[in-house]
């Protein structure tokens, strides 16, 4: 009895110093990252904000109104080199009574480092059949794209909302039709995307500032787009402003809110929505979620000297 007990001790110990072995072995490099989700409590709400993954964002060839010399400057002193890594968010909020998504991701119209947003939503423990509403802060693909995964609609239970005029200039075949050939694609995509909502009835515009449910309203923030909107989630005293793409890189447009982007349809606008923006979060200090700077996209805006610093939400476990 007791040999066979020191015959198992032994093998045990023969096993862990295999085991020991086989730990000092070349371990294949992994890929993928831990699921994509962040959550945080706002008053009684909680926002969740979701993961669409990342994407090369080519600086010099994207950002405008600037020089190449000053995206340089800004990119190095963040660490970073051109591309940089876009993020892709989206912000679920939990109201209590309602469950709102802001934005949607890509689906699979941008390639396969992007599409990951329904995948993060199930990891947080919701089902996209749960979700009641979607606010899509304007109808780029990289926003309305994962309202769709192929020809079935991911949300087939939630209203589809934006404002009239992003959806009267997106969903338009005229406008379509006269696009350069490069930005057809943009059209394209946003029909794909809205088109079967709209024929299921569940497409709902809105025309600028209005409360979409108790707690949430949207705030016309026109310029990358002719209906881009901002979405204001409130609770208890406590804000977060949800900016969809009032700004797309941090080391670069928050030292200088004038630098615009390829894709802006009106860049003065869009500057003047940015510096708008960032001056009043600075001064009254509420929450920021954008649907492009560094997963999860959440923090706070500070004035630093003529221009901007971006804060980043302190990582925490929510209790
Ligand atoms: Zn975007």
């Amino acid at each position: 009895m007791v040999s066979e007990q020191c015959t198992r001790a032994l093998a045990l110990v023969a096993g862990g110093m295999l085991f020991l072995g086989a730990a000092q072995a070349a371990a294949p490099m992994m890929k993928g990252q831990a699921p994509g989700y962040y959550r945080m409590m706002l008053g009684d709400f909680q926002v969740t904000a979701l993961s669409d993954g990342t994407v090369d964002f080519p600086v010099g060839k994207l950002l405008t109104n600037v020089t190449q010399a000053a995206i340089d400057k800004g990119l190095a002193r963040a660490y970073l080199k051109d591309p940089v890594q876009a993020s892709v968010n989206a912000f679920l909020v939990n109201t209590g009574t309602k469950l709102v998504l802001i934005d949607t991701g890509t689906g699979n119209l941008f390639g396969p480092t992007l599409g990951k947003l329904a995948a993060n939503l199930k990891a947080a423990g919701v089902q996209p059949e749960q979700v009641d509403e979607i606010y899509i802060s304007h109808l780029h693909v990289d926003h309305g794209g994962g309202l769709m995964a192929g020809d079935k609609m991911v949300f087939p239970n939630a209203v589809v909302r934006a404002d009239k005029h992003d959806a009267d200039y997106w969903l338009s075949q005229a406008n379509t039709d006269k696009a350069p050939k490069e930005a057809k694609g943009l059209f394209e995509g946003a029909m794909k995307s809205l088109n079967p909502y709209v024929a299921a009835g569940k497409f709902r515009p809105f025309d600028g500032n209005t409360e979409l449910v108790p707690g949430v309203r949207a705030l016309a923030s026109r310029g990358h787009t002719p209906g881009h909107t901002t979405y204001v989630v409130e609770s208890k005293g406590e804000k977060l402003a949800l900016i969809g793409d009032l700004v797309h890189v941090v080391a670069v447009q928050f030292p200088d809110p004038t630098v615009t982007h390829a894709g802006d349809s009106d860049t003065k606008s869009a500057v003047a929505q940015r510096r708008k923006t960032f001056a009043d979060t600075a001064a009254n200090g509420y929450w920021i979620g954008a649907a492009h700077i560094a997963f999860p996209g959440i923090g706070h805006i500070r004035t630093a000297g003529k221009g901007y610093d971006w804060v980043p939400a302190d990582y925490s476990v929510v209790r």
